[in-house]
């Protein structure tokens, strides 16, 4: 704006100098939308992981992959900072497939080290990634060179990323068919929450954060917090609440009966080897219990 303020101010020249004041604001925005195309193939792409944990006994269910990018010179950045853009840009497509991939061969080997474990991956994708021809194809292969499990596999998909697309349903479905997971992330902010239930084969719903941050001060967010979970154990829906952060959250969605939780105050997402020695923590203690209640200790 300011490049064509300048051009109407000039006059004459106004042509050549919106050009170059175009070609300057924009070159930054160029430079890091580049940066992030060739991110994946030059190693730059990092996973976190964050577990989930089952209620009210707090055992590892899964992990959640969240894509973090080691930027050469800005550090490492949130999704927050480049998902819109990849999305945009269609850069997702790679940037989901590398997530896909690197995330089941942890898990795979997660399970393998604990003697064959449950474990679940959790993995986000973006509308732009069902909507691309080879999604199932990406899935499956990534699943076969893996070895790792289709049972374990969740992908967390919003509602507008499953009702944008007529085809974006039956791809859903066909991937249901294949006997992976379908988690509805964010549940409850969008605009079609029901119709999703009523189209899709919905696995998991994932209460968004926003209704666990109200849901003790505020009473519409705690009536329709509660409703979910009634209504997703009714369909025989798991419910994993996010975004949990203190000891009372946790306490009033064991009382609602909420299955699983995720959260700060189990753990930050973390690198593939701090989450590596997390799990091996987790799972002691876990068989610690367990002896207790069958006296061995
Ligand atoms: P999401 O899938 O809803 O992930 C949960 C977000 O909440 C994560 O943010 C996580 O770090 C954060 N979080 C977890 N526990 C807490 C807590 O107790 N308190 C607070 N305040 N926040 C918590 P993150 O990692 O910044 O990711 C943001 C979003 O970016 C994700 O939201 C997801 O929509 C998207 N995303 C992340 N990784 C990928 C990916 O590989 N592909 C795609 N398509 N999207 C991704
Ligand atoms: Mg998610
Ligand atoms: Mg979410
Ligand atoms: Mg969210």
């Amino acid at each position: 704006d300011v490049a064509m303020y300048a051009a109407k101010a000039n006059g004459k020249g106004q042509v050549q100098t919106y050009h170059q004041g175009l070609l300057k604001a924009d070159a930054p925005r160029l430079t890091f939308e580049w940066q992030l195309a060739a991110a994946a193939a030059a190693g730059e792409l990092v996973i976190h992981y964050q577990p989930i944990v089952s209620l009210p006994n707090i055992n590892c269910t899964g992990v959640e992959a969240l894509v973090r990018w080691q930027h050469p010179e800005r550090g490492l950045l949130f999704p927050g900072h480049f998902i819109e853009i990849a999305e945009r840009t269609g850069v997702i497509v790679d940037i989901g497939a590398f997530v896909l991939r690197q995330a089941c061969a942890d898990a795979a080997a997660w399970q393998h080290a604990h003697a064959g474990i449950p474990l679940d991956v959790h993995v986000n994708v973006s509308a732009r990634e069902l909507d691309h021809d080879h999604f199932i194809d990406t899935v499956l292969d990534c699943l076969a060179a893996t070895g790792f499990p289709a049972a374990n596999l969740i992908l967390e998909l919003t509602e507008t990323v499953i009702l944008d697309a007529p085809v974006a349903i039956e791809r859903v479905r066909a991937l249901a068919a294949h006997g992976i997971k379908i988690a509805v992330d964010d549940f409850g902010t969008g605009y079609s929450s029901l119709t999703t239930l009523r189209t899709l084969p919905v696995d998991i719903i994932k209460l968004d954060m926003s209704f666990v941050a109200g849901a003790l001060t505020n009473t519409v967010d705690r009536t329709v917090i509660s409703a979910i979970v009634r209504m997703s154990a009714e369909l025989g829906i798991e419910t994993v609440a996010e975004g949990v952060e203190r000891l009372d959250q946790q306490r009033f969605l064991e009382g609602i009966g909420t299955n699983a939780a995720q959260g700060y105050l189990y753990a930050r997402p973390m690198p593939a080897a701090s989450c590596a020695r997390w799990l091996e923590g987790n799972l002691r203690d876990a068989d610690a219990s367990d002896d207790k209640m069958r006296g061995k200790s």
